[in-house]
């Protein structure tokens, strides 16, 4: 049954990574959650730990990629936990190659996933949020944005998002709806050990190496990432929109 105390929030590729942690802080923040991902079986550790802690979750599949896919998933929300009105646009894959050895597939897997799939599920949940008149859309973008040898799909997936972001903050902000992104730099995930194997080294000596080089000394940690989440889907963040906010322990 909907409980129309708490506002509704959408957390895609939330089985893991950023999006579990996320999905998570959202609903110690007193949100209901919908944790969305290719399978809802793979959002079961993400729905047991919020509702193991007194939280309200469900789990929800689709592939974001896809609109039909997207627009029942968004429904689903809708009537089982109510209208959305947070929405965090997580889902992400990576195909790392360089430019000469990048296939079509490549290229159009990583756009179809961040930037079609962002652009989907916005224009999915617009609506609910314009009837509430309220909203909060957060798009993960990423320090690749400004250019990174061998994602030259990713790292126009992750600009294009944050131009796709202050469009969204131009056209939703008189319904009381913001829009920013989260750009990380090194966050430790599956993604990131990915990139290490690609590069022919062990997730540790690839953490360490990017740690000496970053100001804090430090790489990032899931939590780094939802706590400027959570603030932008907060309630008082109403006056920040169109931003891009990296989360990368130094200027990037
Ligand atoms: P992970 O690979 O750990 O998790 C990504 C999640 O997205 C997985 O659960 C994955 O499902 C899901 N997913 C992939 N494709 C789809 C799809 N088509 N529809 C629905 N869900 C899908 O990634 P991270 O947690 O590391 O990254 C999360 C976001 O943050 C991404 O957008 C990433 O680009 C961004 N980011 C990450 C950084 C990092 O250092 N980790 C740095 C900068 C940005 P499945 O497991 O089934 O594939």
């Amino acid at each position: 049954m909907p409980d129309k105390s708490r506002r509704i929030a959408i957390v895609t590729g939330a089985a893991r990574g950023i999006g579990a942690a996320a999905a998570c802080r959202l609903a110690r923040d007193g949100m209901a959650v919908a944790a969305l991902d290719l399978e809802a079986g793979s959002c079961a550790a993400t729905v047991d730990a919020i509702t193991a802690a007194g939280g309200q979750a469900i789990a929800v599949g689709a592939d974001v990629s896809r609109a039909d896919q997207v627009e029942a998933a968004v429904r689903t929300v809708a009537a089982d936990l109510g209208p959305p009105a947070v929405l965090v646009n997580n889902a992400g894959v990576i195909r790392d190659n360089l430019l000469f050895k990048m296939s079509d597939e490549d290229w159009d897997v990583v756009l179809g996933v961040h930037l079609r799939g962002a652009f989907l599920m916005s224009r999915a949940a617009q609506k609910y949020m314009v009837d509430q008149r309220y909203g909060r859309i957060v798009n993960l973008s990423s320090s690749s944005a400004v250019g990174s040898r061998g994602q030259v799909n990713y790292s126009a997936a992750k600009a294009g998002l944050q131009g796709f972001t202050k469009t969204l903050a131009i056209e939703l902000g008189p319904f009381g709806i913001t829009a920013n992104a989260v750009a990380p730099g090194f966050i430790a995930t599956d993604m990131t050990a990915a990139t290490a194997a690609r590069l022919r080294t062990s997730p540790g000596d690839f953490q360490a190496a990017v740690a000496a080089q970053t100001p804090v000394r430090r790489i990032g940690q899931v939590a780094d990432v939802a706590h400027a989440i959570s603030f932008l889907a907060s309630e008082g963040a109403s006056f920040v929109s169109g931003q891009v906010i990296y989360v990368a322990g130094g200027p990037v």
